[in-house]
């Protein structure tokens, strides 16, 4: 069984976004950029399947420009075979993320697709789930135990109320919750092993999919700076300023 692990190339977690002085998006120039961190535990999860014998392969893809090939360094790293890059320049919706890795998973045929949850700089929470509508398979979403039994995945979901068991038949698309796992600590030996590991280069424009943005961005702002806070000096001041200044009780 082959797995396809959709890798994100974001702004780093560490790092303060910044919004550009015509307010049309967040600043990546000279930015520290990284995996999305549920990406990781994406590759995490199928290296995981393949050295337990499940999987046969693992490929990872990105979508985006040339500077992807370096996050896909990283999923090769952690131990994803090889790498798949669709380039493209352009901005790439969840939507038009969907149809590009459709298009590589059905190339290499793969019966299993893991994807984040959630991408740290869009908050989309879109991707999978719409690669799975496309692709007509079943989809299990915010996945903390993700096991394979013969043609069946079955996968624990974190929901509101607790948990919950699905057994879906296989293909399957998952996305990652935080709780799944923890990725390994990437070696300095395993980052020499991935730069000798296949990259194969795609151009987004010559797939034959529509990318064109579904939305528009009218304007992009910084969140407005907290006021100072105050100290009350006991609970009878405290609850008097909540009833007369903040009036919310
Ligand atoms: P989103 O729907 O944008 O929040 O992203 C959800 C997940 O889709 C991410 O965690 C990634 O696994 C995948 N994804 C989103 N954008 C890309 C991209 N440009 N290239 C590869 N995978 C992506």
């Amino acid at each position: 069984m082959k797995i396809l692990v959709a890798v994100k190339r974001v702004l780093d977690y560490n790092v303060k976004a910044r919004v550009k002085s015509d307010g049309s998006g967040v600043d990546l120039a000279n930015q520290k950029l990284s995996m999305n961190p549920f990406d990781e535990i994406a590759c995490e999860e199928a290296v995981r399947l393949k050295e337990a014998g499940v999987a046969s392969e693992v490929i990872a893809v990105s979508c985006g420009p040339a500077g992807c090939q370096e996050t896909l360094r990283t999923a090769m790293a952690i131990g994803a075979d090889r790498g798949v890059l669709v380039e493209s320049e352009a901005v790439l919706e969840p939507l038009a993320v969907a149809k590009l890795v459709k298009h590589v998973a059905e190339k290499e045929g793969v019966q299993l697709a893991i994807f984040g949850k959630q991408a740290i700089d869009d908050d989309a929470g879109q991707a999978g789930q719409m690669f799975a509508g496309l692709m007509g398979w079943g989809q299990a979403t915010f996945a903390s135990k993700v096991k394979i039994e013969g043609d069946y995945a079955l996968v624990t979901r974190e929901i509101d109320g607790g948990l919950e068991n699905l057994k879906l038949k296989l293909p399957v698309a998952v996305t990652t919750d935080l709780r799944l796992n923890e990725p390994r600590f990437i070696t300095l030996p395993n980052i020499m092993k991935a730069k000798k590991k296949p990259l194969e280069l795609l151009k987004a424009a010559d797939l034959g999919v529509d990318l064109a943005p579904r939305t528009t961005t009218l304007r992009v702002e910084e969140p407005a700076a907290r006021k100072a806070g105050i100290k009350v000096a006991d609970v009878a001041d405290l609850v008097k300023r909540l009833k007369e200044e903040a009036k919310v009780l």
